[in-house]
């Protein structure tokens, strides 16, 4: 049995399929038998045709045109004679096929990097593709296509990033297992998203299993059994099917008030990634979107969304949700999300560099573009504006001042918007909720981030194993943290919500509803389980509670003590 961290629930077995890591590396040789080259890299052209063509079919048919238009781009590009021909020129000269791919894609990317224009700047990005592509073909390297992974398989990898968690196909992964990454981590989030049992940083996963062995994948204990006996499988079939039972017995809380034992209602809403999960957190019961995490629009693209495009997504996810509360957040890259197409610079410390609202505030013209976008959105529901990573005053004052602008251009164009639109900011850094009582004159109302605050309260990469023993919302300074932003907020007499995960966490839950808060935004798959825990303490019970856990000076004696009173 392996251990890892327990990063999305649910017990799943099946078929170990490991997605590898490949070095790109070859030996740089003079060739002497040239013909025989020029062939081995024909046949390498002809399958990167017809691979490329069957991809860009597949995922026409799945997601869409757009989608598809991306790989049809690579098909033109090499398919054009400047690029392959300079290749074969480079080869009849004797150099070795990978070295004249590596060169000539190479010179092509520094020329498109070069130029000015944004669009000649993306198509650096497609050709490094083609490169890494071709070179896999010729070094005989072959990829596994995550979203053509046969029913029943348990994925194993360093690591997933989110535009590969995003190729699942739920109905064919019955698990993940990575050597990297924490519970926050966006793959985990997107795991719990997709109701996927997932263990992350489980040292050395990729080299313990291969292809083909059977593993039982427990991501509500962090467990991972390779090629077990039949005494422990039958024991986890039951497990999961107890697991299913208890899940099909939270529907009893569809359609129910979210209300404490004691009769104080509070909102439940849901963390959305796209406009199409809006309508996933209505069926799941969700009373309002509490974070619309707007990047993935951005990631899931060859292209910064035009203010049409952001519009139709704001829109869409406005009108689903018929006039309930939808918060967006605005754009929160850097950190672990990067975006190819923005070539954003690597940095030794992405988590304290230029990322969310510091980028966006160093990229105005694309902000003002979003931050449009969302303000003409919200003529069709009750859209709020929320900023990340706030850490001083000035940031919510430029966001602001931007909103008013947008606001006057909009008067000006006579084109509709709510005039009362909100503007909220994420209390998420060390920072924020130091200075929250000075920040909550500036928002109209306040989400609190808990994977970001823990990370920089506890100063751990949220990601980073090694240090994952310190993550937790349960010491004592997080809860501290928390506690006061929430006092500082009801202070100023504005609404506080929870956006990170551990709003939905049964151990927390009773100290958030002692402490204020008003509003918990859940993963969709979370919500029933909240509002279940949420209808069984009072006020009393979780003031009682939240004072002792206030006068303990661990976390591990925090843990023990909310264990012991969970319900
Ligand atoms: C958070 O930090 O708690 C949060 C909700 O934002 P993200 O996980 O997207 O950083
Ligand atoms: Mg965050």
């Amino acid at each position: 049995m392996y251990e890892g961290i327990a990063a999305s629930g649910g017990i799943g077995i099946g078929t170990i399929c490991v997605i590898a890591e490949h070095k790109l590396s070859y030996d740089t040789h003079k060739v002497s038998d040239i013909e025989s080259e020029q062939k081995r890299f024909e046949e390498a052209i002809s399958r990167f045709k017809e691979d490329t063509s069957a991809m860009a079919e597949d995922v026409k048919k799945r997601i869409g045109p757009k989608e598809a238009a991306i790989l049809e781009g690579h098909l033109i590009m090499i398919s054009d004679p400047a690029m392959s021909g300079e290749m074969g020129k480079k080869i009849a000269e004797g150099q070795c096929a990978e070295a004249a791919v590596e060169d000539v894609c190479n010179m092509y990317i520094d020329m498109f990097l070069g130029m000015d224009d944004e669009l000649m700047k993306l198509r650096a990005s497609d050709v490094a593709d083609i490169k890494d592509s071709l070179l896999k073909l010729l070094l005989g390297i072959e990829e596994v296509d995550i979203s053509k992974v046969p029913q029943g398989t348990i994925l194993v990898a360093k690591d997933l990033t989110p535009s590969q968690t995003s190729k699942i196909v739920k109905e064919n992964v019955a698990g993940i297992i990575t050597e990297i990454g924490g519970k926050t981590s966006h793959s985990a989030i997107l795991a719990r998203a997709l109701e996927l049992p997932a263990v992350l940083s489980v040292p050395g996963a990729t080299t313990l299993v291969k292809d083909g062995d059977t593993a039982i994948v427990d991501g509500s204990e962090g467990k991972v059994y390779v090629n077990p006996d039949e005494d422990t499988l039958s024991g986890y079939r039951t497990k999961r099917e107890d697991y299913i039972r208890k899940q099909a017995e939270l529907k009893n809380y569809l359609g129910k008030e979210t209300v404490t034992a004691d009769g104080v209602s509070l909102e439940l809403f849901c963390n959305i990634g796209t406009p199409k999960d809006a309508k996933k957190a209505v069926e799941c019961d969700g009373e309002g979107i509490g974070l619309f995490r707007t990047e993935f629009l951005f990631m899931d693209n060859d292209h910064m969304p035009t203010e049409e495009e952001q519009f139709a997504a704001y829109k869409e996810a406005a009108v689903t949700l018929g006039g309930k509360p939808v918060i967006i957040r605005t754009l929160d890259i850097g950190g672990d999300k990067a975006i190819p197409y923005l070539n954003m610079k690597k940095e030794d410390n992405p988590f304290l560099g230029y990322r969310a609202v510091r980028y966006c505030l160093g990229n105005r013209d694309s902000y003002m573009i979003q931050l449009r976008a969302i303000v003409r959105a919200s003529a069709f529901g009750k859209v709020k504006i929320m900023v990340p990573l706030v850490t001083c005053v000035e940031e919510m004052r430029a966001v602001k001042e931007m909103v008013e602008t947008i606001k006057a251009d909009l008067d000006s164009e006579g084109v509709a918007y709510d005039k009362d639109i909100e503007v909220g900011c994420m209390m998420e850094t060390a920072a924020a909720s130091l200075i929250a009582d000075i920040l909550a004159k500036e928002a109209d109302f306040f989400s609190i981030g808990t994977n970001d605050l823990t990370q920089y309260t506890m100063s751990v990469d949220r990601g980073n194993s090694d240090v994952a023993y310190l993550y937790s919302t349960f010491q004592p300074a997080v809860l501290r943290s928390i506690k006061h932003i929430i006092e500082c907020g009801r202070n100023a007499g504005i609404p506080v919500g929870m956006c990170g995960e551990a709003a939905a966490d049964p151990l927390m839950i009773p100290l958030l509803i002692s402490f204020g808060l008003t509003e918990f935004s859940v993963n969709p798959a979370l919500v029933l389980g909240a509002r279940c825990v949420i209808s069984k303490w009072s006020k009393a019970e979780a003031d009682s509670l939240a004072d002792k856990v206030m006068t303990l000076e661990t976390e591990g004696e925090i843990q023990i003590l909310l264990k012991e009173y969970e319900k």
